[in-house]
This record gives structure tokens, sequence and C-alpha cells, in this order.
């Protein structure tokens, strides 16, 4: 895909905002992000049925024009029709974006999911047979999709979803690079071989660090576990020290040869900014941010 030779791919995660003043914030994240030169940015899809259009489309459209970035649109199979996955293709052609992540969306509770896709591999195989030069990811687990049985079932699910289409995988966030590469490991030996992602998430304030403590299935190393404790009082040094650990997991990750890192931003251009400050070069790109 748009991996540069010899060097990992930077890339960044932003979702549509649920208001107007959101929408203000997200225009000035993403003029921050100008120039940090990204592979791709991506623009998630909220869990409901409603306004995929106004929303992600929308959103992805400004990227792209805006800022004359690769973007990557996030599609959820539960949530939209063949027809309406039909016509949004056409939309983007028509955008010239061909990068979508093909995904079964979280379900949620009362909601009963459209039927033409059950699984993230069955619209990857339709996108692909519908507009074969569109570039297909697909969502990865380190650490098990928790619908999943097992580690095995998971890996043999994720081998068939490669094999309907997908191009290149984006890891779930996590805390843990031993995670990442056991996981790695289990890929290689299931002969999944698309260049595989890695989504990190830097902590950057309280309310998410316990957030991420109470929802995410992650390991949570001791040493992450006594940055969120020491600094739950004191929002500057947590926001200091998140970044950090991030960026530690970046380094060992680029050192051992990761195909790419995705930033899950939280719409924030300062943490992604810091982050970019401090390992640009090991991405081939040029650190050109004002601290
Ligand atoms: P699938 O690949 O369909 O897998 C779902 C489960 O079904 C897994 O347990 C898998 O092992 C199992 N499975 C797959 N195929 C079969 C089969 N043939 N038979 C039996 N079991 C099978 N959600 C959103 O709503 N919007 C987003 O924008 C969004 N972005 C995301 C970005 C990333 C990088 C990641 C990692 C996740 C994202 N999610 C998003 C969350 C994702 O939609 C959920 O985790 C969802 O529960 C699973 O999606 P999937 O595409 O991995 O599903």
């Amino acid at each position: 895909m748009t991996e540069t030779k010899n060097f990992p791919t930077l890339s960044f995660e932003v979702f549509p905002p649920n208001s107007e003043v959101g929408v203000g914030k997200l225009t000035d994240t993403l003029d921050q992000l100008k120039g940090l030169n990204p592979s791709f940015i991506s623009v998630t899809a909220s869990n409901h049925k409603l306004n995929y259009e106004k929303t992600t489309i929308d959103l992805a459209k400004y990227v792209n024009d805006t800022l004359d970035c690769p973007t990557m649109v996030h599609m959820p199979a539960a949530y939209v029709t063949k027809a309406e996955v039909s016509s949004i293709l056409d939309q983007l052609e028509a955008m010239h974006i061909n990068q979508i992540l093909a995904l079964r969306g979280d379900i949620v509770d009362g909601y009963t999911p459209e039927t033409d896709f059950t699984y993230a591999s069955d619209l990857t195989k339709f996108i692909k047979q519908q507009k074969p030069y569109f570039e297909v990811s697909g969502a990865c687990y380190p650490e098990v999709h928790p619908d999943s049985k097992n580690r095995i079932d998971d890996v043999k699910h994720l081998k068939e979803k490669v094999d309907s289409g997908c191009d290149q995988l984006i890891t779930q966030l996590f805390y843990d690079n031993e995670q990442f590469y056991r996981f790695q490991e289990e890929c290689a030996i299931a002969d999944i071989n698309v260049p595989i992602l890695a989504g990190i998430m830097p902590i950057v304030n309280r309310k998410q660090a316990l957030h991420v403590i109470e929802n995410c299935a992650a390991h949570l190393p001791k040493k992450f576990i006594n940055i969120l404790d020491k600094y739950k009082d004191n929002p500057v040094s947590l926001k200091e020290a998140g970044i950090a650990y991030a960026v530690d997991q970046i380094v060992d990750l680029v050192t051992n040869d990761v195909n790419g890192v995705h930033l899950y931003t939280m719409n924030k251009s300062d943490t992604a900014k810091h982050i970019f400050s401090n390992t640009a070069s090991l991405f081939n790109l040029e650190a050109q941010v004002e601290e």
C-alpha cells in the first residue's frame, strides 16, 4: 500500500465530532496536522445507522480536499446495505478516495444489524468485487477480539478476512508491545503476510485513562499503571508521561521493524505533534513542528 521503502508508515485516526463546536475544533486540529505528511488519515464511523454520509464521508472529503492527504474511510458492515455501499463507493471514487477500513462495526445494545454482511470479510469481498482497485484494510486484535472463542479461532478468521481481499491490517490499541510481537508471530504462522500497522493511543487525560482501565481488554503493564496512579491528580504530568510512554512504545516497535504506526489522535493535534516531533526521523519524515 502506501509504505515508504525501508521505513514504516505513520498514519493518524480522527473521528467525526457530534456538535458544531466539535466541528470547529476538529477543523483546527486538521489544519495543525497539515504538513506532518502522514501516509494517510483515517476517519471513523460511529456505531449508529444515522448520518454516516453526513459525518464520516463529509469529514473524509474535507481531509482529502483540504489537507490533500490520502484518506481512509471506516465502513461498518453492520450498519450498511449492499445498495448503500455501492452508492458510497461511487461517491468515494468521485472524491478520489480509494482506501477503506472494512469493519463489522460495534453493535450497540438494541440495534439489529443490517443483514447483507455478517462479518467484515463479507464487506471486504463485496468492495473488491465492485471496485477492485480500492485498497481495503481490516481490523485485527493482538489480544483477541472479545467475541472470539480463543486466539486460534480469531487468527483463523483473520486469515479468512485477509484472503477475502484485505491489503493491510490495523490493530486495536495495545500498551504492551510483547502482545503485538506474539500476534505478529501467530499471523506469520497462519500465513497472513499483509502489512500490520500497530494502533497506538497515547493517554493524555484522567477521563481517558479511567475509560481505558475500565473498558480496555488490553494488558496494562505495571510501568503504565504506575504512571496512571502517580499522576492521577496532576493533568500536566499525566499528559507528558502518557505521551512519553507512547513515544517509547513507538521507538521499540520501529526498532523491531513494524510495518507502520497508526496513531489514534482522539482529535488532539497537540498530542500528535508532540509524538511526531519525537519520532519523525524514524518514519523518514521531517520534524517541522513548532513546540
Ligand atoms: P470481524 O472481522 O467481522 O470479526 C468480528 C468477530 O467475528 C471476531 O471475533 C472474529 O474472529 C469473528 N469472525 C469473523 N469471521 C467469522 C466467521 N466467518 N465465522 C465466525 N466468526 C467469525 N467500530 C466502529 O463502529 N466504527 C469504527 O470506525 C471502528 N474503527 C475501528 C478501527 C480499528 C483499527 C479497530 C481495531 C476497530 C474499530 N472498530 C470500529 C471496532 C470494530 O468494529 C469492532 O471491534 C467489531 O466488534 C469487530 O469488527 P471487525 O471488523 O474486526 O469484525
